[in-house]
């Protein structure tokens, strides 16, 4: 990996009473969560102008935002778990960059990537699949199982409550349906939904010269939240990430990374888990005995996480409503 971090002095740049034009509304831009010490991202630079911005567990910021320098403007990905975190990512980009965020595109719908949308003004862009918008503008992202149950543990990470109170989710105000390219100077942005996978509308954020591939929850060297997703076709949405050129992957949570082999062990995770929950299901067995019972150990040697039987409940149920056509 040739990325270094950069970012744990913070606040340096947007102190600066001449920084941008843009730094004086920045600076009084504290929604409530905004009160916490230190800095709330690392920046990780991992191609000339292409970032990745990780939280440091000073206030709870979510996902993680990837960040495209452009000649003239700054596109960034995901918006974090709310308007403070969005507003503290816009304060300490100053840090690399005095450009104005010009787009900003939300991988999918959920909480963690999409509830700071509402700190940009009019004249961003707040890019996303037909999905997703429709997610959030009919109140899913606040109203969905997802962030109904998640909050009640998250709720223990910093500044997560208080930076719930003002909340007010908006949706993407552009969306795409299959593709969508942005030409920045020198710079083409590709914009893809391959199909659904971790919810009904991922995209992918694709540099084709920078070779970086931006891919949200859809891929991770984790195992993913199952909760909203459609493990079948996610296998097959996979299948088509592979005809990209890349050497980077950046994912929705977790550093970078640049071997590919995550993709093979995620379809297999995602078969075994098909296949199995099908089984628990045929058997007759309630989602809450499948959650205890399928055992997905045999993927922990690639996965540190899984250490003996169980599933997360919001996996299975969410596996039994697609077996059920629910
Ligand atoms: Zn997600």
């Amino acid at each position: 990996m040739k990325g270094f971090i950069v970012g744990l002095v913070v606040l340096a740049a947007c102190q600066s009473p001449e920084s941008s034009p843009a730094s004086a509304e920045l600076e009084i831009l504290t929604p409530p969560g905004s009160d916490f010490e230190g800095p709330a991202f690392e920046f990780e630079r991992v191609s000339e102008d292409v970032y990745q911005a990780r939280g440091t567990g000073n206030v709870s910021v979510g996902s993680n935002a990837s960040i495209v320098i452009n000649e003239e403007d700054v596109l960034v990905v995901d918006s974090h778990v709310s308007p403070a975190a969005a507003a503290a990512l816009m304060r300490e980009l100053r840090l690399i960059t005095d450009k104005p965020v010009k787009y900003v595109v939300n991988s999918h719908f959920h909480f963690d990537h999409a509830h700071g949308n509402q700190i940009y003004g009019d004249d961003v862009e707040i890019i996303g699949h037909e999905y997703t918008r429709d997610m959030l503008a009919n109140g899913e992202s606040v109203s969905g199982h997802t962030y109904q149950t998640m909050r009640l543990t998250w709720v223990e990470q910093a500044g997560f409550a208080e930076g719930q109170q003002e909340l007010a989710p908006i949706p993407p105000n552009r969306t795409l349906s299959d593709r969508m390219t942005i030409y920045r100077g020198g710079r083409e942005i590709q914009l893809h939904f391959f199909g659904r996978a971790h919810t009904g509308g991922d995209v992918l954020v694709y540099l084709p010269v920078e070779r970086v591939l931006m891919t949200g929850d859809m891929l991770m060297a984790r195992p993913p939240y199952m909760g909203d997703g459609f493990p079948e076709e996610w296998v097959e949405t996979l299948e088509r990430v592979k005809e990209l050129e890349f050497d980077t992957i950046l994912p929705g949570h977790g550093p970078p990374f640049t071997d590919v082999v995550w993709i093979d062990r995620l379809q297999e995770y995602l078969r075994d888990f098909w296949a199995r929950v099908g089984e628990a299901h045929q058997a007759g067995l309630t989602s809450e005995e499948a959650a205890t019972r399928v055992d997905l150990s045999d993927h922990g040697e690639h996965y540190t996480g899984i250490t003996g039987p169980g599933v997360a409940l919001a996996a299975v149920e969410r596996a039994y409503a697609l077996l059920e056509g629910r």
